[in-house]
């Protein structure tokens, strides 16, 4: 997807805090971040939400789930972590390429 934001940011094409990379997803730094550690997975293919996941993706997915306790680790998030994927306008999604949000550190606001 030649205008999305965050495969021109995968691609290095605009600039971001990355934390982690590797051949499936990067992983940088929220530029608006919503606790002392808010990081965004993203998987380097263009895949719109999670709607758009299906099994031939399953090995991507487990590989994102594997990688947020490692993440928040180096983080320092020993005590825990929150995890967030926005689906659609109905859910908050903004940018429409598939990430997950990880968030921890301080006192995160209780849900619901
Ligand atoms: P969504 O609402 O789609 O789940 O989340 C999109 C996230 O991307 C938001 O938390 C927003 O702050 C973040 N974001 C938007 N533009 C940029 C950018 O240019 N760079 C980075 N690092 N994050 C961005
Ligand atoms: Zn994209």
């Amino acid at each position: 997807m030649s205008d999305c934001l965050f495969c021109k940011i995968a691609a290095g094409e605009i600039p971001s805090e990355a934390v982690y990379e590797d051949d499936q997803v990067i992983v940088f730094k929220d530029i608006y971040p919503k606790a002392a550690v808010h990081l965004l997975v993203v998987p380097r293919e263009h895949i719109e939400s999670l709607k758009e996941m299906d099994a031939s993706r399953d090995a991507l997915m487990a590989h994102m789930m594997h990688l947020l306790p490692k993440l928040a680790e180096d983080q320092g998030l020993h005590n825990g972590f929150r995890t967030i994927i926005n689906t659609g306008p109905g859910g908050g999604q903004e940018i429409f390429h598939l990430h997950i949000h990880l968030l921890g550190g301080g006192r995160l606001p209780g849900f619901g």
